[in-house]
């Protein structure tokens, strides 16, 4: 019996053919592939411009930089999210204001952020958790009138769609993930993808120094010119060997958003008639690519959610802690009254995620599911 992994990245030959090639070229830092990755990427999600950044993290630290957002202002986020979300809002001085989530999709809503806008609002950061996809209309007619910006936290969302169209193709700007738990991996890597041509022209200089000209630019010519920086920049570049891996990727991704919905669909119906677990599943406004596969473990189950993942660790099956809550973790703790967030802190309490990943075979998750439904 061999150890099953909560997941594992799908790379292959081909990537390291494409890294190979990128070696050879002499040229490794962001230059041409990274902008061809930008192009695909932005194509793929529909998105007008792509540029792409070192990690989602560094993306949503540009992308509450050029909405304008600073000190004074504040930002609603989830509690329910990876800590980065809530870290970027600090990052440019601003103060987090954290609102609750809905209860089966671990979202925010419209109805869930209302209460948390105060005059000083400026900006919501809405994840798509998991992968599955925020119902982003009713959001952005509630935040659009009041001057409010939007920005989606779309770091698990590659392949997901929303009312018939990539999840990212209608937000006014959204940070994106490629770290390796993610479904597509340039090992690190991120992209900031907008509908604003001059928040995407400042997120390009931002993340290079805010050089007024690209390095890539520079070294195409024997004198390069004199360069310019024009405000307090940053070092947030992808290198072309992330971004070579990042092409490959893209060209699996429907492919791999296919496997783990088949994968998904497997568990939910062998998962449908065991009392007491409640698996996610596709909300009503679009389709997840299922980069996390969660249940939520209720009072009728024979064991809490700690009691199943040992029971799990002992079958020698990986599988994690449901989604954190930030609130409470030190740097946050004291911006909550206790039993504010009460979804939230019943998701992080009571969900797990199971194993779910391309190559996982059938008879692994059957292992999986056996666990699971053992009386
Ligand atoms: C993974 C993740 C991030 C951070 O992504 P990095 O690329 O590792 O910086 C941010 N937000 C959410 C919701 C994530 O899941």
């Amino acid at each position: 019996m061999s150890r099953i992994n909560v997941m594992q990245p799908w790379l292959g030959e081909e990537e390291i053919a494409a890294v190979s090639e990128v070696i050879r070229s002499g040229w490794v830092a962001q230059g041409p592939r990274v902008r061809a990755f930008e192009e695909a990427f932005a194509s793929h999600q529909q998105a007008e411009h792509g540029v792409a950044v070192s990690s989602c993290t560094t993306a949503l630290h540009l992308a509450l930089v050029v909405a304008g957002v600073g000190p004074g202002d504040d930002v609603v986020v989830p509690s329910f999210s990876f800590i980065a979300t809530t870290n970027a809002v600090r990052y440019v001085g601003a103060t987090p204001v954290f609102a609750d989530v809905d209860g089966v999709n671990g979202n925010l809503t419209a109805a869930t952020v209302e209460p948390a806008l105060t005059p000083r609002t400026r900006a919501v950061i809405a994840v798509d958790q998991g992968g599955m996809p925020l119902d982003l209309e009713p959001l952005r007619a509630l935040c659009d009138p009041l001057g409010v910006v939007v920005v989606e936290d779309a770091a698990c969302a590659a392949g997901s769609t929303h009312r018939g169209r990539p999840v990212g193709a209608g937000a006014e700007i959204a940070a994106w993930s490629f770290h390796p738990r993610k479904i597509l991996t340039t090992g690190e890597g991120g992209m900031l993808t907008t509908s604003h041509a001059e928040w995407a022209g400042r997120a390009r200089r931002l993340r290079e120094h805010a050089m007024d000209i690209s390095a890539a630019d520079r070294h195409g010519q024997v004198l390069a010119p004199a360069e310019s920086y024009v405000e307090v920049g940053f070092n947030y570049r992808m290198t072309d060997m992330q971004a070579a891996v990042g092409l490959v990727q893209l060209q699996r991704l429907d492919e791999a958003v296919r496997r783990r919905r088949e994968l998904a669909a497997r568990y939910g119906e062998a998962l449908a008639t065991v009392e007491g677990l409640r698996t996610v599943a596709d909300p009503p406004h679009g389709t997840s690519n299922f980069q996390s596969y969660w249940v939520e473990v209720g009072d009728a189950y024979p064991l809490d959610r700690d009691g199943l993942l040992a029971r799990l660790a002992a079958a020698d099956i990986s599988a994690r802690r449901g989604i954190m809550a930030a609130h409470r973790q030190p740097p946050y703790r004291d911006l909550v009254e206790p039993g504010a967030l009460p979804v939230t802190e019943h998701l992080t309490d009571t969900t797990l995620i199971l194993p779910l990943f391309h190559q996982l075979a059938e008879s692994d998750q059957d292992r999986v599911i056996d666990v699971l439904t053992r009386p």
